[in-house]
């Protein structure tokens, strides 16, 4: 414990500590029965959203504990990448709507992150409050007044900051209009964020034809019925995108670590874009004659952190170092500039 602190804070602050931990697993616990995003013994897991690093462990989480819970689009999401939970322990719960279990209570809350992604509240038997960002941005996920605050720690050094947060859109449907003047674009990201980015092109006023890998295409139209809007969108291997594919005005999104770039090697003129929020000094960056690198970020920068911090009031902050090395740095941050007891975990 810090030096300095009264006494009665430290007993506080060490009751708090026991109701909220990050395993060496990766797993977030809060609370007596809940375990969030790896496997831990528990009543209940919780799958925040379906990014590789929140989905640790899951099926063996489906095999032995009773109940797996998420949003409905979550759910259809882990569908389309082949996890199959039994009905009876399956649980798809909507934001806002409280789940009691035995003594205490569960909670989704809506996450700006990928469609479908939730924070996690748990109000423990002794009326605290528990809370677990999981990944998240700003604006748009709304901040939640805790005890306890579990916070993802992504962009964690105050190195990350992205100084064109608001203009990202409109420079990104501009740069889009611009290159599918002059060839056709294959666009590469995680799922979540290129279904962000397919809502943003078409808002933006892109009317160009879009194609998907096969695992992109599913898991799209999975979310189209969720209120997902991209309008029309082609299987990468149907009839309808192979003529399409002989114009040059078109855009194809695939996963960023699929194998099936041997699509676009029959296109001497495509244009390949990365999707990254690893990029802080300008939105757009040229990697060669025709690839590039665009700075969409799925996650708040360090300012953001510190804005869902401040505004939460927690009095503990658990930065989730299993998952970023830079939760150690947000810790110190927190402690500095809030005066907010913070701690990385799990501790190495
Ligand atoms: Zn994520």
């Amino acid at each position: 414990m810090c030096n300095g602190i009264s006494e009665l804070v430290e007993r506080e602050l060490s009751k708090l500590i026991l109701k909220a931990q990050i395993t060496s697993s990766g797993a977030v616990k809060l609370g007596k029965y809940v375990v969030c995003d790896g496997h831990a013994d528990s009543v209940v897991r919780v799958v925040t959203h379906a990014h590789s690093d929140h989905i640790i462990d899951l099926d063996k989480s489906i095999r032995s504990i009773p109940l797996i819970a998420m949003t409905p689009p979550t759910h259809d999401i882990l569908r389309e990448l082949g996890y199959i939970i039994p009905q009876e322990k399956c649980i798809k719960l909507d934001y806002n709507v409280p789940f009691e279990i035995v003594d205490e209570v569960l909670e989704l809350y809506e996450s700006k992150h990928i469609y479908g992604s939730a924070q996690v509240l748990v109000e423990d038997y002794e009326g605290y409050r528990l809370v677990y960002t999981g990944d998240f941005k700003l604006p748009g996920t709304p901040i939640i007044e805790c005890d306890v605050l579990v916070i993802e720690a992504t962009y964690g050094s105050p190195k990350h900051i992205r100084p064109f947060k608001g203009e990202i859109e409109v420079i990104l449907g501009d740069f889009i209009r611009n290159i599918l003047s002059k060839g056709p674009i294959y666009i590469y990201g995680y799922h979540g964020k290129l279904q962000e980015v397919m809502e943003i092109l078409r808002r933006e006023g892109i009317v160009a034809p879009f194609i998907a890998t096969d695992k992109v295409y599913r898991i799209t139209k999975a979310l189209v019925k969720y209120g997902l809007n991209v309008g029309e969108i082609y299987h990468i291997e149907s009839i309808e995108a192979k003529e399409i594919m002989k114009t040059n005005w078109y855009i194809v999104f695939d996963h960023v670590g699929s194998k099936s770039t041997i699509h676009n090697a029959r296109h001497s003129s495509v244009y390949k874009i990365f999707l990254s929020g690893w990029e802080f000094n300008k939105p757009i960056r040229r990697l060669s004659e025709r690839s590039y690198v665009i700075a969409l970020s799925d996650h708040a920068d360090f300012e953001q952190l510190i804005e869902y911090v401040r505004n939460a009031k927690p009095k503990l902050v658990i930065t989730d170092a299993y998952r970023e090395s830079s939760a150690i740095e947000l810790a110190n941050e927190i402690r500095k500039k809030l005066g907010i007891y913070a701690i990385p975990l799990p501790q190495s």
